[in-house]
């Protein structure tokens, strides 16, 4: 009878909805991004928008540290 909600359960997964932004400015991230990976933090991996961003990402976290 209810044929069609089979259809409903077709979700796709949320890292495919979500566009990735700068961890350090927060803007949208180009289609070229900088990645700093430090496995052992509770996020593994973040994302900038230029080296800047990055570099500046960094110096906060060892001040607030
Ligand atoms: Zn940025």
């Amino acid at each position: 009878m209810n044929q069609a909600n089979s259809f409903n359960d077709i979700i796709l997964p949320e890292s495919m909805k979500k566009t990735y932004k700068c961890d350090f400015c927060e803007k949208t991230l180009p289609k070229r991004f900088f990645v700093h990976k430090n496995i052992g933090q509770e996020v593994p991996e973040h994302r900038f928008c230029s080296r800047e961003c990055k570099t500046n990402w960094c110096s906060d976290l060892s001040k607030k540290a």
